[in-house]
């Protein structure tokens, strides 16, 4: 059990701080009840490119989508840098 490397005990049964992908979207999605998907990133926002369509955008938040295509994309809160931003897949959105 890895936690979400804040020592709260967040456990969720799928994915976590170091899934890739669709799974560390869903993990911060979740990541304490939900709470820290909206919260803007600590470190401040990051600039990236799109991993669908290429284009630039800036993630505030630890969870977020590009405003082009509407990619989902995450960034693990313990380590937000622009080369761990995780990509959820094109087709992916976000559980309602
Ligand atoms: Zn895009």
């Amino acid at each position: 059990m890895s936690g979400c490397g804040c020592g709260c005990g967040s456990n969720s049964n799928s994915g976590g701080p170091f899934s890739k992908g669709k799974e560390l979207v869903e993990f911060v999605f979740h990541a304490h009840g939900g709470t820290v998907r909206d919260q803007e990133i600590q470190q401040g926002p990051i600039e990236t490119v799109c991993q669908g369509c290429k284009a630039s955008f800036v993630l505030e938040t630890y969870l977020g989508k590009c405003p082009e295509c509407g990619g989902v994309h995450a960034v693990a809160p313990m380590c937000p840098t622009a080369e761990k931003i995780q990509f959820a897949g094109l087709d992916y959105t976000l559980p309602a």
